[in-house]
């Protein structure tokens, strides 16, 4: 069947009519994607892209991944939807497979559809087992759009609503250009310690990002969430872990807390959790799921085809070993970073993170300048056939997040294109 294309142009001309305003697009000179397979994108021309963006740290296992389509269309002309109030299979050993692979006694898992949603529902269940509405949250994290997590995010850019829930308190991250880490991380423990003084006893939870994602691939020293972990408990305050952009591999561990030695309360979970298919969940204990005691339910949660989907995402990872993969390739990336760190030192000022969660930032005169330069360095990478996203509170960290089955060689061919393109800033 010849497919028909509309073209960049007006396919970018409807955005504009029928979009809200709103909605932003990366790039001047913005391709039409058409096709995706495995770590490539096509364009409406047929010029193909490597992809380390992953669709923002979804397609984990690779666009369109026949290993994985295949377990999503049998399900599809199976059965596509019941709702929970009717027993099918794909749902409860998507739970039980979940159970396997999450730390510590975190047992239970709730569905969802997005990010957002799962978050809202972790919230609402740490106010449940706690019987307090106050939050704390970290400067430069992001946890959605709907209301309530929109108020734990700490990022300004995404706080569009003027009526946020004001019964939360942010505290510095442990991160800040202008201290060591260990330095940052000492100073928010020690706002941490203050507010829980002041009015622990009013607080659910703590909300994180393992690695923070939007805020600029921010990692914080090993130490940091098993004190944070430490204080909350002295106060009867939960941990919940974000762990929507982190998860399922990507960080070189299934979860990326795993890494600070720390099991959280509560995990939440979305992106590449379907590798592409809208599929989200919050998991935690037996006990603390036990305060869910009045009737929820979600309409699409958990849903025969996104629940297959996951699985079989889940038996991807689990075969193709890819959190090793991305612990080995990642920092392979990561080397090639520093390298041009070194080369470069007046245009990139930070490499941080681990596996394939990495960022570079870039340094310019003022924050308007580096923001600029992000840009420049999306287009000419886009225009040379590597995408590669941005984020940072200052929108000047270049983002490294490729579907885990990218080869050395893509990184090698990224790393030198990214030379070149930085040679002619
Ligand atoms: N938490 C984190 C860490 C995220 O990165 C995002 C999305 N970028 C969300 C929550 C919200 O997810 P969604 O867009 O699926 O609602």
């Amino acid at each position: 069947m010849e497919q028909h294309f509309i073209g960049r142009e007006e396919v970018a001309a409807k955005r504009k009519q029928y979009f809200y305003p709103c909605t932003a697009h990366f790039y001047r000179n913005a391709p039409q994607m058409v096709r995706g397979s495995m770590q490539f994108m096509y364009d409406e021309n047929g010029k193909r892209y490597t992809d380390f963006f992953a669709g923002v740290s979804v397609v984990a296992c690779g666009h369109c991944n026949p290993a994985i389509t295949a377990r999503t269309i049998e399900q599809l002309q199976q059965l596509q939807h019941t709702s929970t109030v009717y027993l099918t299979q794909p749902n409860v050993d998507l739970a039980e497979r979940l159970e396997e692979v999450l730390p510590g006694q975190l047992r239970r898992s709730f569905f969802v559809n997005s990010g957002s949603e799962a978050n809202e529902g972790a919230l609402l269940l740490a106010r449940m087992h706690t019987g307090r509405k106050g939050f704390i949250a970290l400067e430069g994290g992001l946890h959605g759009r709907t209301n309530l997590t929109m108020s734990v995010t700490g990022l300004q850019m995404w706080r569009t609503d003027p009526y946020l829930d004001e019964d939360v308190t942010f505290i510095e991250r442990p991160y800040d250009p202008e201290m060591s880490l260990e330095d940052a991380a000492a100073r928010s423990l020690e706002s941490l310690e203050r507010v829980l003084a002041e009015k622990g006893g009013t607080i659910a939870a703590m909300i994180v990002e393992p690695i923070q994602g939007n805020g600029g691939m921010v990692m914080p020293v090993f130490s940091y969430f098993r004190e944070v972990k430490a204080l909350l408990e002295q106060y009867g305050v939960l941990l919940i872990d974000d762990e929507i952009q982190t998860g399922y591999g990507r960080t070189g561990a299934m979860f990326a807390i795993e890494h600070f030695g720390v099991v959280p309360d509560i995990i939440s979970m979305a992106k590449a959790l379907g590798n592409g298919v809208p599929v989200a969940a919050f998991a935690t204990t037996d006990e603390i799921a036990a305060s869910l005691n009045r009737p929820s339910a979600s309409t699409f949660g958990g849903n025969p085809v996104s629940a297959a989907t996951a699985l079989a995402v889940l038996d991807y990872i689990r075969d193709e070993r890819l959190p090793e993969r991305a612990a080995e390739l990642g920092g392979r990336l990561k080397q090639g970073l520093q390298a041009l760190q070194e080369r470069y030192p007046a245009l990139i000022s930070d490499v941080r993170g681990t596996g394939f969660m990495l960022g570079a930032e870039l340094s310019a005169p003022d924050t308007a300048a580096a923001a600029g330069l992000t840009d420049h360095v999306l287009e000419e990478m886009k225009d040379r056939g590597y995408l590669i996203g941005k984020n940072g509170v200052n929108r000047n960290v270049l983002a490294f997040q490729p579907p885990l089955v990218v080869t050395a060689e893509d990184i090698d061919g990224l790393v030198n294109t990214l030379d070149q393109v930085l040679a002619h800033v």
